[in-house]
């Protein structure tokens, strides 16, 4: 299914057209995620917390895993962390992304909490292409911050080395 701006959602049963980059499925303004969204269009990095013990949790989901507690609200967080993993996708790619191989994907561990963890792609700067840093120059372990970044008529957080 692809929404009224054309964007295509995973899961859908329509191929992804040509040229198209995939749309995250939480991107719904109905979902559960619909706060970190939210946040992205206004430039701020938002994790779900637990009411009840704090604790913060992504993907955001209804239930604490900790504590079992349904109290949830949107904390801001600082946007910084670490690279965690990464990866370099090789082909077969969606044609939007086989045109910007090689790319990098990385996970960065969150500041706040290690064990909050965002997939995203390491860039120069929030204008910048997904191919935009070398793969080869990556390290775990180095410090990043978040960017957001179009990514073909929507926004993503992505990742820039850490300059402040
Ligand atoms: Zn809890």
């Amino acid at each position: 299914m692809s929404d009224a701006d054309g964007l295509v959602t995973p899961g859908d049963d329509q191929p992804v057209p040509a040229g198209e980059f995939i749309r995250p499925p939480g991107m719904r303004s109905d979902g559960e995620d619909a706060g970190f969204w939210e946040g992205v269009s206004e430039g701020e990095l938002r994790v779900q917390a637990c009411s009840a013990c704090g604790r913060l949790r992504f993907p955001p989901r209804p239930m604490c895993p900790s504590c079992r507690s349904f109290q949830r609200n949107w904390r801001v967080v600082s946007g910084k962390g670490t690279v965690w993993s990464f990866a370099v996708p090789h082909p077969p790619l969606l044609p939007a992304y086989a045109a910007l191989a090689p790319y990098n994907v990385i996970v960065v561990s969150l500041s706040e909490d290690d064990t909050i963890r965002m997939v995203g792609n390491l860039v120069e700067g929030s204008g910048a292409a997904i191919n935009s840093v070398d793969p080869e120059t990556i390290r775990i372990g180095e410090p990043v911050e978040v960017v957001y970044r179009d990514a073909g008529g929507f926004m993503m957080p992505a990742w820039q080395r850490e300059r402040s």
